[in-house]
């Protein structure tokens, strides 16, 4: 049976663990050819490679920090020399540190912004004319429930580029529109990966966490890889500058029980 997305170039950036990971498996098994970025972790990439291609797909894995512009072009053209022309671009790769209003250190915050903002720009700035001369593309952006509003607490620089990300996917789809490419964005909430159990408390009260959504339980990468799927497959083609939230219903139940 042919794959939904078959012989599609997709590249994801942090497709080495987490949410990227299971969203590298999950192209790669409707047909995609994938190239899985990582900033540091270089075995956690070389593992989802080969469960790819153990499974008979195309992957390869490639490290480039997506803060460097350069690293970023310089990934882009060996993927495409590699694979052809990209089709597919998830923006997935992102950092997050603690902070509140009057706790914010610019530092981070700084670092947020190179990886979970400029990282979008960089990849787009260096993928989109490509797609643009084919009159074909597919962006999807992760951001998070964190930037629709106070859903995830102490984490509000982290926040403030995640609402950056939605404004940001606005304006691509805007721009990008004409020339046949798609940009939508993603905003999950609680999923069990390392970016969450790393934060303390979550990790202790995961239970809690749970109680909070209307569907009762923390997310898996898979729920949000189905949702990257659709948003990467001709199937959402009438689809542009959505933000679809994918968080078993935790907003709307903070909101409910206000
Ligand atoms: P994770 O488990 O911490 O994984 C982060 C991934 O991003 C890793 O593959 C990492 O690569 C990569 N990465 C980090 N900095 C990078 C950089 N400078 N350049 C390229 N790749 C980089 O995080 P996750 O939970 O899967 O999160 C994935 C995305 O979902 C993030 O954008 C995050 O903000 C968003 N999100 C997560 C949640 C959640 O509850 N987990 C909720 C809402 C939104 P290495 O392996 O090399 O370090």
């Amino acid at each position: 049976m042919p794959g939904r997305i078959d012989g599609r170039v997709a590249l994801v950036t942090g497709g080495s663990r987490g949410i990227g990971q299971a969203i590298c498996r999950r192209l790669a098994r409707e047909g995609a050819a994938v190239i899985v970025n990582y900033a540091s972790q270089r075995g956690a990439a070389d593992e989802v490679v080969d469960r790819i291609r153990g499974g008979g797909g195309r992957a390869m894995a490639f490290g480039a920090d997506v803060a460097d512009r350069e690293a970023v072009r310089t990934m882009v053209e060996a993927a495409v020399h590699e694979y052809g022309p990209i089709d597919i671009l998830v923006n997935n790769g992102g950092v997050l540190s603690r902070g509140t209003a009057l706790t914010w250190d610019d530092a981070a915050f700084d670092r947020m912004i190179a990886v979970n903002v400029k990282g979008i720009v960089h990849t787009v700035q260096a993928i989109a004319p490509g797609m643009m001369a084919r009159r074909y593309g597919r962006i999807v952006n992760i951001s998070s429930i964190a930037g629709l509003g106070t859903a995830t607490p102490e984490t509000t620089p982290y926040a403030t580029t995640k609402a950056a990300v939605i404004g940001l996917t606005k304006r691509q789809a805007f721009e990008l529109g004409r020339h046949g490419i798609t940009v939508n964005a993603i905003c999950p909430g609680f999923i069990a990966t390392e970016m969450l159990t790393a934060l303390p408390e979550a990790a202790a009260q995961m239970g809690a966490l749970a109680a909070r959504a209307m569907l009762n339980r923390v997310g898996e990468p898979d729920d949000i890889a189905h949702v990257v799927l659709f948003l990467a497959s001709d199937e959402s083609s009438f689809m542009t500058a959505q933000v679809l939230t994918v968080d078993g219903g935790r907003t709307d139940f903070l909101s409910a029980s206000a």
